[in-house]
């Protein structure tokens, strides 16, 4: 997935799990969107990267596991744990896939391809609904 749907997908599990706090207009909403964008792109931080393998551990639930360890002791750092999760979870939705076990082999496969058109439905429609539900009626 490009970076924008990573981050469209991030803002819609913000939205569903953390509403009212993401709203908040306080110092750590603000730190939270913050932490989210860092959290949603981060990942692919592999792509140009020599030394690690794309979609390999940057890409693993291990990361949003061990970053609930943060968030236990800093709220907003939720964010990067939703960020990293939401990232895998977007990733799933391509052919390529994601393997949240890294290093084990397990892979989840959607029909989704990076930069297609079905991206850019799937980012539009995740928006609309994101406007639906924040949005007063
Ligand atoms: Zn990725």
């Amino acid at each position: 997935m490009k970076a924008t749907t990573h981050l469209i997908f991030a803002l819609f599990l913000a939205v569903v799990f953390f509403k009212d706090f993401l709203f908040a207009r306080t110092i750590e909403s603000f730190i939270f969107i913050a932490l989210l964008i860092i959290g949603a792109t981060l990942p692919d931080f592999d792509i140009k990267n020599t030394w690690f393998k794309h979609r390999g551990l940057s890409h693993s639930i291990f990361v949003p596991i061990a970053l609930l360890f943060v968030a236990y002791f800093y709220l907003p750092a939720y964010a990067l744990v939703v960020g990293t999760l939401s990232h895998g979870l977007a990733d799933a939705l391509t052919p390529m896939g994601w393997k949240p076990f890294t290093p084990f082999k397990f892979k989840i496969k959607g029909p989704i391809k990076t930069g297609s058109l079905a991206e850019i439905l799937f980012a539009a429609a995740i928006l609309f609904v994101i406007f639906g539900m924040v949005l007063p009626i």
